[in-house]
């Protein structure tokens, strides 16, 4: 049986879409992305094959009868690496993608990009489209560091490439890596003054992890790569939660840090519950309570789609009960936390009906602390956000 559910906002029509790019040179030790490195010949079919998904209703689930092109509050280019495509094959990207999308006044417009593809004339293919915030993959400034990552940019070409692009995109994020085999605390420190010099206007700071398949993973098993212990993870994360506020970025989820105005409109959307469209490889939707996920292999959704097939490889309508879930989970990676009263209200669940007494454990313990009506993660809890929501699930 339904809940009744106040303001279902994951039955509106989405206004915000992602486009997964599956190209890189070659890929990182540490990447589990959906991509392909070194077969640049696959662009071409690509571009065509995107087309197609388009084109194709079942990708837009219940929405599939709109007729004219969506406005969009967020576009969000990911990858692999948007811009190792050309300018004339970026150009033909977005031309395909604002067929079917339009853009609000105030969108947010982002796209993916490595500091060694930040060439003028890529540059000003983004912004002639209307590309106003970059996320940049710099991930550390050492040489050390950015060998062990087998990242293919230098510290002169990201100050370089931040030059160029800040002369044209103000709203530059860059992502991190921290816990890097090697790396010390004072590197890492040293990664983050080096960061907020560069004046982006938001960072992403991420703990290096070895997931099953990569070749990093694989070289852990063997003794070949150490993984930093967990009290430096921990004491590196503790600095950027100490260092970036104290230089104007604030914190507001886990791993995001954003100078005033400037939080990733496009993630505020997943976290929250809203709908998004989804195309390429990999890609994921959310329409109408449904979450979709395309093959992961680009080879299979090339094949698939060019054949007339669907590219979507999993498919689960969402009960209440797991949106429920989500939104909780979701809603406590950010800082602010959740509004009880209206969680229930949006979700028809109340706290204790969705988890038992593991919120009031949970709090106990000193890992969520609850303000009048707001729950939320703790200072100390953000050091445990996974387990946290492993026991409220
Ligand atoms: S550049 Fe980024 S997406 Fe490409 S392989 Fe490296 S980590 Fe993965």
């Amino acid at each position: 049986m339904s809940r009744s559910i106040e303001n279902p906002v994951h039955l509106l029509l989405p206004r915000s879409a992602y486009i997964h790019v599956p190209f890189c040179v070659h890929r990182c030790g540490y990447c589990d992305f959906t991509l392909v490195a070194g077969k640049d010949h696959l662009i071409d079919d690509y571009l065509t094959t995107l087309e197609l998904e388009l084109n194709d209703r079942r990708a837009w689930g219940e929405f599939a009868d709109q007729k004219q092109r969506i406005p969009l509050d967020t576009l969000y280019f990911g990858g692999g690496t948007p811009t190792h495509l050309s300018p004339d094959e970026l150009q033909r990207l977005f031309k395909i993608v604002f067929k079917y999308f339009d853009l609000a006044d105030d969108a947010e417009f982002t796209v993916e990009a490595n500091p060694v593809d930040l060439t003028d004339d890529k540059i000003a293919v983004l912004t002639e489209v209307g590309v106003n915030r970059i996320s940049l993959g710099v991930q550390a400034f050492e040489k050390s560091a950015l060998d062990i990552l087998e990242r293919d940019h230098t510290h002169e070409t990201i100050i370089d490439g931040m030059n160029r692009l800040q002369r044209r995109i103000d709203n530059v994020s860059l992502d991190l890596i921290f816990a890097i085999p090697g790396q010390s605390l004072d590197q890492w420190r040293s990664t983050l003054s080096e960061a907020v010099a560069l004046a982006p206007t938001h960072l992403s700071t991420y703990c290096l992890t070895f997931e099953k398949g990569t070749s990093f993973h694989t070289r852990l098993q063997q003794g070949n790569l150490r993984e930093a212990d967990d009290d430096l993870q921990r004491d590196m994360y503790a600095e950027v939660m100490d260092f970036l506020p104290a230089h104007g970025y604030s914190q507001y989820e886990i791993s995001s840090f954003a100078k005033p105005g400037c939080r990733s409109q496009h993630n505020q959307v997943y976290w929250s519950g809203r709908g998004y469209f989804g195309f390429g490889p990999g890609a994921a939707r959310y329409l109408n309570g449904v979450r979709e996920t395309n093959h992961r292999g680009v080879s299979s959704w090339l094949k698939n789609v060019s054949a007339g097939e669907s590219g979507t490889a999993d498919r689960e309508q969402l009960s209440d009960k797991d949106r429920a879930h989500e939104r909780l989970i979701l809603g406590l990676r950010q800082i602010d936390g959740i509004n009880i009263e209206q969680f229930s209200q949006e979700t028809g669940y109340t706290l204790s009906e969705l988890t038992g007494t593991a919120t009031n454990k949970l709090i106990a313990a000193g890992h969520l602390e609850r303000q009048d009506t707001t729950l939320r993660l703790t200072k100390e809890g953000r050091f445990f956000a996974d387990s946290v929501t492993l026991e409220l699930m």
